[in-house]
């Protein structure tokens, strides 16, 4: 007897960096590929104005690099190229912006700060240059009958509707998943979705002329700088020409009270005072103004995964708050762990016959090793804002009051 084997089809759902790391592994595994995205092309110049990302810079950890490393493409090294190592955090405290340094490892270990833009074109271009690996722009998948292995997509700019199949659908698609919606209706899956009361909004910090008319940056590049001020704080991350982005984190009450540019200079004089100088009055104003203020969501759902029909991946996942700098980086992990599963339930890149069911069993165990850590480094994201703006102060003002009595 023969039994029939067909090279694996996987639909990844979304192109952001999640998504783009998954088909690179899936497409290392002997797969074929297809993802699906609902933006435009982000790597031609022509789209780059419409492509609204949420932050311009991300710190990227071991977490993130690892996952990179993993596909054998020497990734890491390739965003690593591009990206400043940021080796501690340099809190300004007071209005007088009194600067301290504090270390992540006493062995030099960093965080990196990386362009989000460019990291996510530099996956999707590793990952098109698979042969094995097809990309569709403009589509968004509306829903998805898993049982069948059918997507149901529509072509943005023509609205006409595209289906397509595959044998597993992966949901990369963020934190407001068009695959979890439909996988909602496949399985009992719990589902928690909540906001904090804070939102952020992105300035920046220009490069300063030194006296050889060079520019050169503003503050020491080798820090993520802290404003911490208790009830919220801003902070700032060096990129390669030499400015900083700056996101202030704040309650929407607080947001709504800054009306007019007297207001936001007002505001910036008692809490960031030393921070205006740096950025200008005029760009602070401008950009104040003109960015979005951005609300900040949680979502939990589990489980992860429909028989070996669907899995969700990312924020499409679990989406945290960014105070960890973990979101991505867990995601990236996700990819790691899922392809550490498929190797150790033996999934093949073609399915031997009906008896197969070695990617039911990964998928389920995916669900069952992955739901604790989750669970733990959402926690840990949202403890991590009390840490960034109120408790890394603490011991400064204990350390500060010793020295004063000294
Ligand atoms: P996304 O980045 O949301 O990508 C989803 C993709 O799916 C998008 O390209 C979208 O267009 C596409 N899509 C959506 N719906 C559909 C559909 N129906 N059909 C087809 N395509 C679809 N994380 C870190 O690790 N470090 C940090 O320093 C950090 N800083 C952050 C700062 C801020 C202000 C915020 C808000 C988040 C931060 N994060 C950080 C979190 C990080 O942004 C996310 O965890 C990460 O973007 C998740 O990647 P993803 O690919 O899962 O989802």
């Amino acid at each position: 007897m023969t039994i029939e084997t067909k090279t694996r089809t996987v639909a990844v759902v979304g192109a952001g960096p999640v998504g783009a790391l998954a088909a690179v592994y899936f497409a290392n595994r002997g797969w074929n590929v297809h993802v699906y995205e609902t933006r435009p092309d982000m790597r031609l110049p022509e789209n780059k104005a419409k492509i609204q990302n949420r932050s311009i810079n991300l710190a990227l950890s071991v977490r993130g690099l690892t996952a990179l490393e993993g596909t054998g493409l020497a990734l890491d090294e390739l965003v690593l190229k591009s990206g400043l190592p940021m080796r501690g955090r340099m809190l300004h405290i007071g209005q007088e912006g009194h600067l301290i340094s504090q270390d992540y490892g006493v062995h030099g270990e960093c965080i990196n700060s990386v362009d989000r833009a460019k990291l996510n074109e530099d996956l999707i271009t590793a990952a098109d240059k698979l042969k094995n690996v097809e990309f569709s722009f403009d589509l968004t998948l509306k829903r998805a009958d898993f049982d069948n292995g059918t997507l149901e997509l529509e072509n943005k700019v023509t609205k006409e509707i595209v289906n397509a199949q595959a044998d597993l659908i992966v949901g990369c698609d963020g934190a407001y998943s068009s695959v979890r919606n439909s996988l909602m209706r496949f399985v009992r899956l719990d589902f928690e979705q909540g906001y904090i009361p804070h939102g952020y909004c992105e300035l920046s910090i220009p490069p300063k002329k030194n006296a050889n008319g060079e520019l050169e940056f503003a503050m020491n590049p080798e820090h993520l700088h802290i404003w911490p001020r208790h009830k919220f704080m801003m902070i700032a991350l060096p990129n390669p020409d030499k400015s900083f982005t700056v996101t202030l984190f704040m309650p929407f009450a607080n947001f709504e009270m800054i009306h007019n540019k007297d207001d936001l200079i007002k505001f910036f004089e008692e809490y960031f005072a030393d921070a205006i100088e740096l950025m200008g009055k005029d760009l602070l104003i401008k950009e104040y103004f003109k960015n979005p203020k951005g609300s900040l969501v949680m979502i939990r759902a589990n489980p992860y995964h429909y028989k070996d029909r669907c899995i969700i991946l990312g924020d499409a996942a679990h989406s945290m708050v960014p105070f960890y700098g973990q979101g991505m980086n867990c995601g990236f992990e996700d990819v790691r762990i899922l392809d550490e599963l498929l190797s150790e339930y033996h999934v093949k890149s073609s399915r031997h016959g009906d008896s197969d069911h070695s990617l039911q069993r990964a998928l389920e165990a995916y669900t069952e090793r992955r739901a604790k850590d989750l669970k733990a480094i959402c926690e840990l994201a949202l403890y991590n804002y009390i840490e960034m703006r109120h408790g890394v102060t603490s011991p400064v003002y204990l350390m500060r009051k010793k020295i004063e009595s000294w």
